[in-house]
């Protein structure tokens, strides 16, 4: 009796496998949609429908094994943001119907403790900002910015990956405290969108061969005479060429280096001794460190968003789970702007 009751309240997911560690560039040869049968939950559990989940560079190390946050499993369901709904629940105080935040992604449905889920406290706030400008990828930027680079207003700052998820926060920040800001992205129409849409004062196309012999150069013709505040998220030349542009006690936040992951090697930088010179301050930070932060962000980014200070700027990719991982390598290959968010539940966003 016991086993066809629980046998009657299976319900199915599909979720995002590893099923091997990624040499180089993530294939989809590294991982398999399974499909699972998701059981009800026990004491004190919920079950949740995910909405939307976050992709991220940071995933390709954890498929890999490599950087600072623990690997994924073979054989296992992967793990990152999600937004979603509880749709079973044997928690007293967490209802069916409510939305809330977690690291289950990957999959459509989790059943989780609840102490891993996360009611969303700003209801009047679209669900997909919590994966992007007030989520992790907001946090990553007001932390770095504000308090690794120590940015002031009247500043020039110089973001790279400046249209992507953490860059185009960094940038709406910086702008909106005063600064002037460049940033440099992978293709014309990124840049129009800094320049435009975003309003900052010169943005640069690093793959534009015309446009320079080094990218040092190229930041010189787009009238940065000096850099106070660099934030880094792609490294290699990109630092190098910030190196050299640095004005004295100028501050960089070492925040990403995409252009070497997966064993890549660096370009640069090779011009260390400038930051010598220069006074230079060169800080790496994981977000992880600065959770005590979190409540006085949401509450500062939370104001921004709604007074339109700062906006969410996201990619949303529809077509369900299936779409998840060609997400991914989508984003990995500079294919959107701002932050990449995958639809699983339409109605639920
Ligand atoms: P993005 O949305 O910025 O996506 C990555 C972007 O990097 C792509 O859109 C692409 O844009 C650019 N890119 C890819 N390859 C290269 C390359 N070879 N050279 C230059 N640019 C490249 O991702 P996030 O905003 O989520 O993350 C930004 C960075 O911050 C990443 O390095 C990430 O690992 C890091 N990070 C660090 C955290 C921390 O705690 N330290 C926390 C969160 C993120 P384009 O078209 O412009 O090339």
């Amino acid at each position: 009796m016991t086993d066809h009751l629980s046998l009657m309240n299976m319900t199915t997911s599909r979720e995002w496998h590893l099923v091997r560690r990624p040499v180089g560039t993530p294939s989809p040869d590294d991982v398999e949609l399974v499909e699972v049968h998701v059981q009800s939950p026990a004491r004190g559990q919920v079950v949740v429908s995910n909405v939307a989940m976050s992709v991220e560079p940071y995933m390709w190390g954890r498929m890999t094994g490599a950087g600072p946050t623990t690997p994924y499993e073979l054989g296992a369901p992967m793990a990152g943001h999600a937004v979603g709904t509880i749709v079973e629940s044997a928690h007293p105080e967490l209802t069916e119907g409510t939305l809330v935040l977690h690291e289950a992604g990957w999959r459509e449905r989790a059943v989780l403790p609840a102490d891993r889920v996360r009611v969303l406290d700003q209801p009047d706030l679209p669900s997909t900002v919590w994966l992007a400008a007030l989520g992790t990828t907001g946090f990553t930027a007001y932390v770095g910015l504000l308090h690794v680079a120590a940015c002031r207003p009247g500043d020039t700052v110089f973001v790279s990956a400046a249209a992507g998820a953490v860059g185009s926060t960094v940038a709406q920040i910086a702008k909106a405290m005063g600064c002037t800001v460049v940033g440099s992205a992978g293709s014309a129409a990124k840049v129009a969108f800094l320049l435009e849409t975003l309003g900052i004062d010169a943005a640069l196309d690093y793959h534009d061969s015309s446009l320079r012999t080094s990218l040092a150069d190229a930041l010189e013709r787009a009238g940065v005479d000096g850099i106070d505040v660099y934030f880094d998220n792609v490294g290699g030349e990109h630092l190098e060429a910030a190196i050299r542009r640095m004005r004295d006690f100028g501050r960089i936040a070492l925040c990403g280096a995409i252009s070497t992951y997966g064993d890549r090697p660096a370009a640069g930088p090779r011009n260390l001794l400038t930051a010598i010179w220069r006074r230079l301050q060169l800080t790496g930070f994981i977000i992880y460190d600065h959770e005590a932060r979190r409540p006085e962000f949401e509450r500062v980014m939370g104001g921004w968003l709604r007074g339109g200070r700062v906006r969410s700027v996201e990619t949303v990719r529809t077509g369900g789970i299936g779409q998840a991982f060609p997400a991914l390598l989508g984003l990995l290959g500079g294919a959107d702007l701002g932050k990449t968010v995958v639809e699983l539940d339409a109605h639920g966003v």
